[in-house]
């Protein structure tokens, strides 16, 4: 019987390096600089960070939030970005199926499931690239390619892969189910309507259609704006960020994350109104929003869209 949540510690552990990284990408991609060289540096004195001054969250907690040579304040934005991302991977392997979380003799039993595994990962990921889009565009009011753009090559690449381990017939598309066919000799064959798309078919091409009206939604949002006050309202960043959420979640999903998103943002538009701290022109952080409820999409997204589905019905 191996140690309780053994699996959410780990991914809490891997969070916290990875949240580190992310610091770094947040300090440096909206800058246009190298998120590999040179080694990190105090912003104030330029002395390097010593290993041991490089401990996610311990380290800032020790040092006080100050330089170790000159004292100069360190943003609580490090350790809040280490441990945001150490919660999201916990978080991700929390509700993950069960399926994922144990061992099978002594290979841990995600191994045995490559497609489900794959959707899990591709969450964490969604959660690394969404955190750092969230914390760049609310203070640089940007959002890189090097995370917009590659995110949705990766969203993809994993959607394919989950396709590629879809079991025979899983989600196939059957058009006429009333139409049936049975053949009981030889080889007994009985099928039931016409198999419009695969699985597989289903899964690629249907993703393929999430990230264009993902984008497509932003734009018309974007060529509208631009005809009525002729001025652009909406950058190509916002954009690209949503049809990267399609990429990962496919599309009702998005639908969501844009919904919370804009709802979070008119909210936190009329608050900054309601307080005189803003006037018709100032221009929102958009793309921390829509991030924010990506985030939301991703983990709730599949119980909210099934319960809204199911009044449908
Ligand atoms: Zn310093």
């Amino acid at each position: 019987m191996p140690l309780p949540f053994l699996f959410e510690l780990i991914g809490f552990g891997v969070g916290l390096l990875f949240g580190s990284f992310l610091n770094v990408c947040i300090s440096r991609l909206p800058e246009h600089e190298s998120v590999v060289t040179p080694r990190s540096r105090c912003m104030s004195c330029g002395h390097p960070v010593r290993w041991y001054d490089n401990v996610p969250v311990v380290s800032w907690v020790v040092l006080r939030g100050r330089c170790r040579d000159c004292g100069a304040g360190i943003s609580w934005r490090y350790p809040a970005v280490e441990l945001a991302v150490a919660v999201w991977f916990a978080a991700v392997i929390v509700q993950a199926p069960d399926d994922l979380k144990g061992f099978f003799g002594s290979v841990p039993s995600f191994i045995l499931n490559p497609g489900l595994t794959t959707q899990t990962v591709g969450i964490g990921v969604l959660g690394f690239l969404l955190i750092g889009l969230m914390v760049m565009d609310w203070q640089t009011q940007r959002l890189p390619d090097a995370f917009t753009l590659t995110g949705i090559g990766i969203g993809f690449v994993l959607t394919c892969v989950q396709a590629f381990f879809l079991a025979p017939g899983e989600g196939d598309i059957v058009l006429n189910t009333a139409h049936q066919l049975r053949l009981s000799s030889p080889g007994s064959f009985q099928a039931q309507g016409n198999v419009f798309l695969t699985g597989t078919e289903a899964l690629v091409l249907g993703r393929v259609a999430a990230i264009a009206g993902a984008a497509l939604i932003l734009l018309v949002v974007r060529w509208t704006y631009k005809a009525l006050r002729g001025r652009d309202g909406m950058g190509l960043g916002d954009v690209k960020l949503l049809a990267m959420i399609a990429a990962f979640l496919g599309f009702g999903e998005t639908l969501l994350a844009l919904f919370v998103g804009v709802m979070a943002a008119a909210v936190y538009g009329v608050v900054l109104l309601a307080q005189k701290k803003a006037g018709r022109e100032t221009k929102l952080p958009l793309g921390s929003f829509l991030a924010a409820g990506g985030l939301f999409a991703a983990l709730c997204g599949p119980a909210v869209v099934g319960w809204y589905l199911g009044l449908l019905r």
